[in-house]
C-alpha cells in the first residue's frame, strides 16, 4: 500500500511522461502521495445559485443560471469588447469579454441556458461579469459535481498544457478511484479519537471533494492539526533528546573576570530583565546540559551586556567564547564597546571580520589555539574553515534571523564538543511563530529598557511637507541634536540604493549647506575603512546629519542622535522599521522618528504607518506584521532556513492550533521520551518520514 502511494506519477492514467515533468517541476508532485497531497487553495459553492436580482459588486465568485439574449460588441480596436445580455426572471446583466469575440458566439449560441460562474463587478452603473466562466445547462447536469468544488492552484507554464485546476481535480478523483484499500493511517490511534479528527483516509477524500462545507473544514482541520503537531513533536523531541543526552560545560565558578567587570567597570545597575536573564542563563551554564537559548529583546534592551557578562563567566572557568555579528559594523561596534567594558579586566578581545590583515589573522588563530580563555568578536570570517578554537566554550550569535541555518551550524563544530549557545534577536517574534521556529529553544526575554529612556515620538509626514521636516531638524540641531536619514534599499542592487541616496544627498545639501553643517554618508558601496571614517564624524558630535541607507539598522550606538528619518517609510517592513526607529532614544533627551512617504500610500502601507505611529511595543508590532504581511514574508523566516513548507497551515491565522498541538506533543514526550511505545510507533515513523532529510537543522536551532 504505501509502495502504491510511492509511484511515479507518470503512471497514473491521463499524465505520461510529458505531463509528470511539468507536474514535478512547476509543483513539486513527483509520485501519487504527493498528488493526494496536493490540497485545494480555495473552494466554490457549485449548489448554490444567485439570481440576478441578488448580486453586487461586492459578493465574491457566484453562479447564475439564465439564458443568453444576444450579442453585439463596443469599443474599437484594442478596446473592443464583446458583449452578452444574459437574463433570468429577475433581471439582466452584461458578460464581457476582451478575447475570444469571434468564438465566444459561436460556442454558445444565443438563446439557450447555461450556467455561468464569476466576479461581478459595475460598470456605467450596470452590474457585469467579466470573462465569466460558461457551460451549457443540460451538459452541466450530466457532469457530476460535488457540492463544492475544490480549485487548484496552477502556473502559466502549466496552464499552457491544459493541467488546469479542473485536470488537476480529475486526477485526483482518477487516482482516488484507483485506491481499494483503506489509506494508512499517520497518526495514532488514540490521538485520532481524543481530539475528534477525521481519519486520513475520510480527510484525503473530503479535502479534495467534500460535499458540504463542514466536511471541508473536517478535513482541512486534520490535516492542519498534522502538520503542525509533527512540527511541535520533532522540535520538541530534539529538546528533549538534548536535555537528557548532549552533555555541557559546566561553568559552576563566578570569579576575578566577572567581579572585576561588575564591581569596577560597571557604571549602572542592570535592569530587574536583565537580572532575570542572568539568572536563567547561569542555571543553563551550571547544569551539566549544553544551553540553546533564545535571547529577545528590543533594540537598546541591553542585550549586549548580558552577552558580555555570559562570556566573562566562560573565561573565570576557563573557556573561550565568540560573538558572530551580521555585518562588519556591528562587529566592530560590539568590538569598540566589549573592548571599553573591559579594560583593566586582564581579558583579551579580539576582532575578526574580511578586513582583517594576514598578520593579524595568524595572531588570532594562534591565540585560538591556546588555552588562553579569550573573546572573539566578528562576522562571518569566524566560521572560515581555519578557524579553530582549542576551548570554544559558548557561541553567540547576534541578530540571528540574518545567518543562514547553514552558517550556524558551523559554529558548532568550532570545538570538539559543542559549545553553550545564545542566540540573540532583536525582532521580537510572535508567541505563535517563536514556537514554530525556534520550538526546541528555550527562550529569555528583556522585556524592559534601561531607566530614564523616554520613549521615541513617532510621526508621519508626507512628502508635500518636507519643508516642516527639514525646519524641524534646523531646530534640533541648533540645539545640540543630531540626526539620521535612511534612504530604503530599493532593489538588492547596490548601484541603484545608492542612486537613490545620492539623489536624497543633492536635496539635503541644498537644505543644510557647509560650512554651517556638516553631513557624514555610510553605504554599502564604501569601504571598510571609509565607513569608519564616517561612523567617527558622526559619533564624535562633528557631524550633525548621517545620512545613510539600511546599513546601519543594526549596531550604531549614538546617544545624542534624537531624530531618526526614514525616507520612503512606505517600502520598509514594519519590523525594519522597529529596528531602524531603535537607533534613537539612546540618550536622556526626547528622540524623534519621522516617516516620510509619498503623498499616495496603498492600504497595507498607511497600515504599516499608523502601526509604527500608534506603538513602540516590538511584540505588538511583530504581530501587526504578521498579521498583514504573513508569515512567509517575514524578515528572518526566509534567512533563518524555515526548515520545511506548509502545506496547509498559516502560522498567523492557526496561532491557536499551535498552542494547541504543543502541549499535546509535549504531553506524549513526557510520557514517552523516546518514542518506544508501541502506540507511538507511528509518530516515530512519519517523523523519520517528514524530517529525515532536515535531521541536521532541527540538530542546530
Ligand atoms: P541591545 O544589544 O539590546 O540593542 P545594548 O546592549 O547595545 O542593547 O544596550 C544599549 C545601550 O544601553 C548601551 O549603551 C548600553 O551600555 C546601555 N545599557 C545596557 N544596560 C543598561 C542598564 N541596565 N542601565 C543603563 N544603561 C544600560
Ligand atoms: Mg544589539
Amino acid at each position: 500500500m504505501q509502495n502504491f502511494l510511492d509511484t511515479d506519477i507518470k503512471y497514473l492514467p491521463g499524465v505520461g511522461p510529458r505531463r509528470a515533468e511539468q507536474l514535478n517541476k512547476e509543483l513539486n508532485i513527483k509520485c501519487y502521495r504527493d498528488l493526494l497531497y496536493y490540497f485545494p487553495y480555495r473552494y466554490v459553492d457549485r449548489t448554490k445559485f444567485y439570481t440576478v436580482a441578488e448580486l453586487d459588486p461586492d459578493l465574491p465568485y457566484v453562479q447564475i443560471r439564465g439564458v443568453i439574449k444576444g450579442y453585439f460588441t463596443e469599443g474599437k480596436g484594442n478596446n473592443k469588447r464583446l458583449i452578452a445580455e444574459f437574463s433570468d426572471e429577475t433581471g439582466v446583466i452584461r458578460l464581457i469579454w476582451f478575447r475570444g469575440t469571434r468564438w465566444i458566439p459561436e460556442t454558445y449560441p444565443a438563446g439557450k441556458e447555461y450556467i455561468i460562474f464569476g466576479k461581478p463587478g459595475v460598470f456605467n452603473s450596470m452590474i457585469n461579469i467579466i470573462h465569466p466562466e460558461i457551460e451549457l445547462a443540460e451538459k452541466r447536469e450530466k457532469r457530476l459535481v460535488s457540492g463544492l468544488e475544490a480549485l487548484y492552484s496552477t502556473t502559466e507554464e502549466l496552464k499552457s498544457s491544459f493541467i488546469t485546476s479542473k485536470f488537476i481535480s480529475k486526477l485526483v478523483g482518477n487516482l482516488l478511484g484507483m485506491i481499494n484499500f483503506r489509506l494508512p493511517e499517520t497518526l495514532p490511534d488514540y490521538i485520532i479519537t481524543n481530539n475528534n479528527l477525521m481519519s486520513l483516509h475520510d480527510a484525503i477524500h473530503k479535502i479534495h471533494f467534500p460535499s458540504n462545507t463542514k466536511e471541508m473544514e473536517r478535513a482541512r482541520y486534520r490535516f492542519k492539526f498534522e502538520e503542525l503537531f509533527y512540527i511541535q513533536l520533532n522540535l520538541l523531541r530534539y529538546k528533549v533528546f538534548r536535555k537528557t543526552h548532549t552533555p555541557g560545560f559546566i561553568f559552576s565558578r563566578v570569579g576575578e573576570y566577572f567581579n572585576k567587570f561588575y564591581f569596577n567597570n560597571l557604571s549602572f545597575e542592570l535592569t530587574d530583565a536583565q537580572k532575570r536573564v542572568m539568572k536563567e542563563i547561569r542555571r543553563d551554564l551550571g547544569s551539566g546540559k549544553q544551553m540553546n537559548r533564545l535571547l529577545q529583546g528590543d533594540v537598546g534592551s541591553g542585550k549586549t551586556l548580558v552577552a558580555l557578562m555570559s562570556m566573562l563567566i566562560a573565561a573565570d572557568n576557563g573557556y573561550q567564547s565568540c560573538i558572530m555579528a551580521p555585518t562588519e559594523i556591528l562587529a566592530y561596534q560590539h568590538f569598540r564597546s566589549i573592548s571599553k567594558f573591559t579594560e583593566g579586566i586582564g581579558i583579551r578581545v579580539m576582532l575578526l571580520t574580511g578586513s582583517t590583515k594576514k598578520t593579524e589573522r595568524k595572531h588570532i588563530e594562534k591565540v585560538l589555539l591556546s588555552d588562553e580563555p579569550a573573546i572573539l568578536i566578528g562576522t562571518h570570517a569566524l566560521i572560515e574553515e581555519n578557524v579553530r578554537f582549542k576551548r570554544l566554550g559558548l557561541a553567540i550569535i547576534d541578530e540571528q534571523h540574518r545567518f543562514g541555518v547553514a552558517q550556524r551550524a558551523k559554529l558548532w563544530e568550532k570545538s570538539q564538543n559543542p559549545p553553550h549557545v545564545l542566540v540573540m534577536t532583536a525582532t521580537p517574534i510572535p508567541r505563535t511563530l517563536a514556537m514554530t521556529l525556534y520550538g526546541d529553544l528555550d527562550v529569555s526575554v528583556i522585556n524592559e529598557l534601561p531607566p530614564g529612556r523616554k520613549p521615541v515620538k513617532t510621526m508621519h509626514f508626507f512628502e508635500s511637507e518636507r519643508n516642516k521636516v527639514f525646519a524641524f531638524m534646523r531646530k534640533q540641531i541648533s540645539e545640540g541634536r543630531q540626526v539620521y536619514i535612511v534612504y530604503p534599499l530599493i532593489t538588492e542592487s547596490e548601484k541603484l540604493d545608492y542612486k537613490n541616496l545620492d539623489e536624497g544627498l543633492d536635496i539635503l545639501t541644498q537644505a543644510f549647506p557647509p560650512p554651517q553643517y556638516c553631513i557624514s554618508v555610510l553605504h554599502g558601496r564604501m569601504t571598510a575603512a571609509n565607513k569608519e571614517i564616517s561612523m567617527k564624524l558622526f559619533r564624535e558630535g562633528k557631524a550633525h546629519i548621517m545620512v545613510a541607507t539600511t546599513v546601519i539598522e543594526v549596531g550604531v550606538d549614538v546617544p545624542n542622535a534624537t531624530v531618526m528619518v526614514i525616507e520612503s517609510a512606505e517600502r520598509f517592513g514594519l519590523s525594519q522599521l522597529h529596528q531602524l526607529r531603535g537607533r534613537v532614544g539612546r540618550g536622556a533627551e526626547q528622540s524623534y522618528c519621522i516617516l516620510m512617504s509619498s503623498d499616495k500610500l496603498s492600504k497595507e502601507a498607511s497600515e504599516r504607518i499608523e502601526t509604527m505611529v500608534r506603538t513602540s511595543d516590538g511584540f505588538e508590532i511583530a504581530e501587526a506584521d504578521l498579521r498583514l504581511r504573513g508569515p512567509g514574508d517575514i524578515e528572518g523566516t526566509q534567512q533563518s532556513g524555515f526548515p520545511f513548507e506548509l502545506r496547509i497551515s498559516d502560522l498567523a491565522r492557526d496561532g491557536q492550533i499551535i498552542e494547541y498541538v504543543r502541549r499535546i506533543a509535549e504531553s506524549i514526550l513526557e510520557k514517552d521520551p523516546l518514542l518506544e511505545d508501541d502506540k507511538n510507533l507511528i509518530l516515530k515513523q512519519e517523523l523519520n518520514r517528514l524530517f529525515s532529510r532536515n535531521y541536521s537543522w532541527s540538530n542546530i536551532s
